[in-house]
């Protein structure tokens, strides 16, 4: 399921489900949950480790806060809906909106993707500065009151430990103290404690699915002209290990970021990323990194092993009280960019929880909802990484069928907008992969190449030029002008 077949939020759907809701780890996925609790409960109570200043800073605790972060549509739209004015407010702070179908560069199977056909307003920031909107946001809501720093430290249950109750927390250095709670959301992300604690606590930890992809990430940031607001987009493609992207964020900047697949290393210096940089198969990349200043002092790099999900929704057994959202419940491959909006798609599954049945039962009906929202992304980032040597997964027959039609799907698209478009509405999480299998799409993917399919734009084989990218500029400038249409 995307975001074209979830129910879409509505505030008038919670009554009153409890007194009080924590909600543990203040990043994207709890500020999301925290929002639609809000609805519901007296007061939610959103426990974070980190300091969370009244201002854009990437967090210890978060430590992909240093790195370039997209948006994707479904994710932009979720937000909107869930703090009204988002994009406003990001764009007065510093946040750009970009037209993707004229400014998205996307290379796949070796050409550019045809521009889109339609106007594709696109939030463009850093990671802390998305973060720090919807904390704002958040942060008006009388409900909702932020402990930070304050860190969770174990949960608590009635006596016969069938329902969480409540946890203990230690706020700053202070000692430690208990928070009673109707319902605890889980959000510490990846590294979330709960699989461990519900072992201990005589339940059966969930099943895992794990995939190997050994990435590295390696990030800087560089100078940009006002004016060129180009978003790029060479993502690693098997058996090419190396990818790239470059994301034009506030401060006339550019968020670079350098990714290999399979990797023990990565660029660890400007030398080492230059070198990087030439080897991909796309120039604009290395000429930029080449001829800009950079503006970070060096590279900030990340280890990430594998994609993984927790299959809470097979458990026979799961305690009254208690919920699992975000990266905590499912975290993919980054150089696909979907954990923010589906932390974002997460909440509103919750709030139809919620909505349906109050706190009764909240957890297993919660991730019966939500398992198939997550398929969507999962199948997305594990299905394109298994061309890669060190991706442990391998597809079903079905799976080989879709792979294949899916690359001569790709290979369309460099000249058919109308198949790039419907191939970026599946990546963005707007509409779900069958929508690629609609006879209007098959039939343009089905011609032979070189054939009759119409073209519905240009063709995209070279990068505009960063002169083209002013020109741009003044037209998108208007998209900031004007409140950024709600994406459907
Ligand atoms: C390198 C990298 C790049 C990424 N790029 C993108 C991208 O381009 N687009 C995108 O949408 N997503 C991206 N992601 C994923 C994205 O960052 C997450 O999916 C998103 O932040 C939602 O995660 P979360 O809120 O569930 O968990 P996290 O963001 O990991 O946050 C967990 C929070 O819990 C807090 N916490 C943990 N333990 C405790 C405790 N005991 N007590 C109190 N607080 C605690 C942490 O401090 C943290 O704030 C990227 C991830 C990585 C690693």
């Amino acid at each position: 399921m995307t975001l074209a077949n979830v129910d879409r939020y509505d505030p008038d759907r919670v009554g009153d489900v409890g007194g009080r809701a924590v909600v543990l780890g203040g990043s994207v996925a709890g500020l999301c949950a925290a929002r639609v609790l809000a609805d519901g409960f007296e007061e939610v109570v959103v426990v974070e480790r980190d300091p969370l200043p009244d201002a854009p800073v990437a967090r210890d605790g978060a430590p992909q806060t240093s790195h370039p972060h997209a948006l994707l549509t479904a994710g932009q739209a979720v937000l909107e809906d869930l703090f009204v004015g988002f994009g406003e407010e990001l764009v007065r702070a510093g946040g750009l909106v970009v037209d993707t179908t004229r400014s998205f560069l996307e290379y796949q199977r070796g050409g550019f993707v045809a521009p889109g056909t339609e106007r594709t307003p696109t939030y463009c920031a850093t990671r802390p500065l998305f973060e720090h909107v919807v904390r704002r946001r958040l942060r008006e809501r009388d409900a909702v009151r932020l402990m930070s720093p304050c860190r969770f430290v174990d949960y608590r249950t009635d006596d016969d430990g069938r329902a969480v109750t409540g946890v203990t927390v230690r706020d700053g250095d202070g000692p430690t103290e208990s928070l009673a709670a109707d319902l605890v959301v889980d959000a510490t992300g990846r590294a979330s404690r709960t699989p461990e604690w519900l072992d201990d606590a005589g339940y059966d930890a969930p099943p895992t699915d794990r995939v190997e992809i050994d990435l590295r990430y390696s990030s800087v940031r560089i100078d940009r002209p006002p004016g060129d607001r180009r978003l790029v987009s060479v993502p690693p493609d098997p058996p090419r290990t190396s990818g790239a992207a470059l994301i034009p964020v506030e401060g006339d900047r550019w968020d670079v970021i350098l990714a290999e697949m399979g990797a023990e290393g990565g660029p660890v210096d400007r030398a080492a990323v230059l070198e990087f940089a030439a080897d991909l198969p796309v120039d604009l990349v290395g000429d930029l990194l080449a001829t800009r200043s950079w503006v970070s002092d060096g590279v900030t790099r990340y280890p990430f092993p594998a994609s993984l999900r927790r299959r809470y929704e097979r458990l026979d057994r799961f305690p009254e009280g208690l919920v699992v959202t975000g990266d905590a419940l499912a975290s993919f491959n980054p150089v696909y960019g979907q954990g923010m909006s589906v932390a974002a798609l997460d909440a509103l599954v919750l709030h139809r929880a919620l909505a349906d049945g109050g706190i009764d039962r909240l957890g297993p009906r919660f991730f019966d909802g939500v398992a198939p929202v997550l398929d969507t992304p999962w199948q997305l980032a594990v299905g394109a990484d298994r061309g890669f040597a060190a991706t442990d997964d391998s597809p079903s027959a079905t799976e080989r069928l879709f792979e294949r039609y899916f690359d001569r799907l790709l290979r369309r698209a460099h000249e058919d907008s109308a198949v790039a478009a419907a191939y970026q509405a599946v990546v963005g999480l707007e509409r779900p992969p069958t929508a690629l299998l609609r006879p209007s799409v098959l039939a343009r993917v089905l011609l032979p190449v070189g054939g009759d399919g119409e073209r519905t734009g240009p063709p995209r084989t070279a990068p505009p030029t960063s002169d083209q990218g002013s020109a741009l500029a003044d037209d998108e400038g208007a998209l900031e002008r004007d409140r950024p249409e709600r994406p459907t």
